[in-house]
């Protein structure tokens, strides 16, 4: 098979440009495309390089190229699975917890991940928060001094340009009360070329601390230029945290999870959140068990550096907000009182006396 590099450098868009790149079979194009027709595509030539098509199994390819499967939607499944609907005063802010809001900057993302939990409401197009819309979701913030952090999301919002990153870091350090300015993306690991040093500065909110909470999956998005992008982040003083999903044929299994954290913690991005995965529309072929997720979890606990534990997390589908959803170690002392059980790493119990 004869693989053409991407004009231009340019994201693949659309089933035609995937077969055209060898990444999809020809006899495929129909039944992708309804897909296509129904949830974004796109896939970036980083992300693309990394794709192996002779394997069946490719977990990058999972990640990212559309699947007949994602037009089986179940009963349970909802169109805005963790209910930011029901908690955005204005447009672009999402105001779950009270000392924190999320400012939504953009819809557009470089890459379509097919296990979106926002697959609904990402996509190209849309509009970016700009403008009058943008003061008014300011002016919530500015409003509300009990927000003492900034959740930067989107979409993706580092797809922005660096001179727009900078003017919207500049109006968020005016604002006193925020503290924390963060951003969520996963442009390091698939669009790593744009991470440049100026970038990295660019995001630095001045007066305020700042982190990136970095979206990877498997070890595999860990290439060279990757890696270089997550060290310009850290050395341009971003403190890094990682947040991944669990996902069932891509990185659910103790091998690959465990080689997932040691990637974050090499590169010094501190492993944060393992989210279960969301009920979004079209992605049961990703999902596992809580229980299934609770061993794995269990098995990382016992196996790997401490650096290299993340929180496994359940959004409360509806709105009600994340919990920590990792096994329990301790048991029987529920009860003031009680004889208490400390289960350890193989799996012994150890009585703790009654406090
Ligand atoms: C996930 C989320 C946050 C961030 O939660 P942390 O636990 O602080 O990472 C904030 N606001 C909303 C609405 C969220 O969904
Ligand atoms: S980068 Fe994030 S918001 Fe964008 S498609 Fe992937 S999971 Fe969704």
């Amino acid at each position: 098979m004869t693989v053409h590099q991407p004009p231009g450098g340019q994201p693949l868009r659309n089933v035609e440009g995937l077969i055209e790149r060898g990444l999809v079979a020809p006899e495929r194009r129909e039944a992708l495309q309804a897909v296509a027709a129904r949830y974004a595509v796109s896939v970036t030539p980083a992300v693309a390089a990394l794709i192996d098509p002779a394997d069946a199994a490719d977990p990058i390819a999972r990640q990212f190229l559309p699947d007949a499967a994602e037009l089986e939607t179940l009963p349970e499944e909802l169109a805005d699975p963790i209910g930011d609907e029901a908690h955005s005063p204005v447009e672009g802010v999402v105001h779950r917890y009270p000392d924190r809001a999320l400012l939504k900057l953009v819809h557009a993302c470089p890459v379509y991940c097919r296990f979106c939990f926002r697959r609904e409401m990402v996509g190209p197009g849309g509009d970016a928060l700009t403008g009058e819309k943008l003061d008014a979701a300011l002016a919530y913030l500015t409003a509300h001094p009990e927000i003492w952090e900034v959740i930067m999301t989107g979409g993706d919002p580092l797809i922005l340009s660096t001179r727009r990153l900078h003017e919207i870091g500049k109006r968020l350090a005016a604002i006193p009360h925020i503290k924390v300015a963060r951003w969520h993306s996963r442009v390091p690991m698939v669009q790593p070329e744009r991470v440049t040093e100026d970038f990295a500065r660019a995001l630095r909110v001045p007066g305020k601390a700042s982190y990136v909470a970095v979206h990877a999956n498997h070890p595999r998005e860990f290439t060279s230029a990757a890696r270089e992008a997550l060290a310009r982040l850290a050395d341009a003083g971003h403190v890094l945290v990682s947040q991944s999903v669990l996902l069932k044929g891509v990185n659910a299994d103790l091998a690959t999870l465990s080689a997932l954290m040691r990637a974050f913690v090499e590169n010094r991005v501190k492993p944060y959140y393992l989210h279960h995965p969301d009920l979004a529309p079209g992605t049961s072929h990703f999902r596992l068990s809580l229980a299934e997720g609770q061993a794995l979890v269990k098995s990382l606990r016992g196996n790997l550096s401490g650096l290299c534990q993340p929180t496994y997390i359940l959004d409360i589908p509806g709105g009600a907000g994340k919990i920590p959803v990792g096994p329990a170690f301790l048991s029987g002392c529920e009860a003031p009182g009680a004889q208490g059980f400390a289960e350890d790493r193989h799996g012994d119990l150890h009585a703790y006396p009654p406090g």
